[in-house]
């Protein structure tokens, strides 16, 4: 698969792995539009204006890959706004209160619920693959390692979901599920704990690419050096959620392209009105940190932001990935 050729099909599946700091959230959108959302990430209204800002009006699968609170928060309203058309979650119950209310709203709107076993689901050309874990459960740190894992395949393409599994559940989808583990694309398990990713399992998936959701100088110094230095030495390019921001990946099935959030790491440079740096000149749109809003790079409002809040894009995807909309006067 080559990672630059340009996307001229129709049909096109779009995977945001959102930044929603120390947590995860994925969604999936299908060419003919249909929704799965795969956890929801720590923070109830980050979520909820996320998938506003997005355009979703439905969500047909819900997905909750395990009870912990960086992966559930918020559920509920989202169950009681967008009451999902199915809801999967690994069946084990958890004490918290973030839980309870998750349960609570699956009942409350009556949402078909299903447990995380063995299946697959097909929406449209789309495949999900559900690789559940053994009986009987791992016992031991029993939330994590029961994660429900998912695989995605689109045509050629192909993603694998992770939750939380630690190398005890590597270890069993080595042996179970070894067919289905080879993807593009890995979600990386537990936020890029060492605790996760053992050698065995990540050469076995052999992604190209390794995607890490975590939130920036978290306190359990996620990622991993051991993990990073495991893919660096396989030669598999990794993308951050604490570095890039949102990242999107949108695939025709044969090809792939990836847009982050942040595109540079580095300081923005500054805007000058006549002589623009030849680096200012890969940008072509511009936001403000406190704006739900992006502009073209040359409209009136982006003089005005703040250098501080000057945050800027060399895509449109790129801009939208960050979940703003386009300003109305300059319609980028
Ligand atoms: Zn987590
Ligand atoms: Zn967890």
């Amino acid at each position: 698969m080559s990672f630059t050729a340009s996307l001229f099909a129709q049909d096109i599946v779009s995977i945001y792995f959102l930044d929603v700091r120390q947590g995860d959230s994925s969604i999936i959108i299908t060419p003919d539009g249909k929704v799965v959302m795969i956890d929801s990430g720590p923070n109830e209204s980050l979520i909820l204006r996320y998938l506003q800002n997005l355009g979703i009006s439905q969500i047909d699968l819900l997905i909750a890959t395990h009870a912990h609170a960086d992966h559930i928060t918020g559920m509920d309203k989202i169950i009681a706004k967008y009451t999902p058309k199915a809801f999967i979650d690994p069946g084990i119950s958890h004490t918290t209160a973030t839980y309870q209310r998750m349960i609570t709203a699956i009942y409350k709107y009556n949402i078909n619920y299903y447990e995380g076993i063995s299946r697959k689901i097909k929406l449209g050309s789309l495949t999900l693959t559900i690789l559940p874990p053994t009986n009987p459960l791992i016992r031991d740190s029993e939330l994590n390692n029961n994660s429900v894992v998912v695989r995605l395949d689109f045509k050629d393409f192909s993603c694998l979901f992770t939750g939380d599994i630690e190398k005890e559940r590597e270890g069993q989808l080595l042996t179970d599920s070894r067919s289905n583990l080879n993807v593009d694309i890995l979600k990386v398990a537990h936020h890029g704990s060492s605790s996760s990713s053992s050698p065995q399992f990540i050469k076995l998936v052999g992604p190209e690419i390794a995607v890490i959701c975590c939130g920036q100088s978290n306190k359990y110094g996620h990622p991993h050096q051991e993990t990073i230095s495991l893919l660096q030495g396989l030669g598999i390019e990794i993308y951050q959620t604490d570095l890039s921001g949102t990242i999107l990946v949108k695939t025709d099935g044969m090809d792939y392209q990836i847009f982050t959030e942040k595109e540079s790491n580095r300081a923005p440079p500054v805007l000058k009105t006549e002589t623009k740096t030849t680096e200012t000149q890969e940008y072509k749109y511009a936001a403000s940190r406190k704006s739900e809003v992006f502009h073209y790079i040359n409209c009136f409002y982006v003089a005005r932001i703040k250098p501080g809040n000057l945050i800027l894009f060399k895509t449109r995807e790129g801009a939208i990935a960050s979940a703003r909309r386009p300003c109305r006067k300059c319609k980028p």
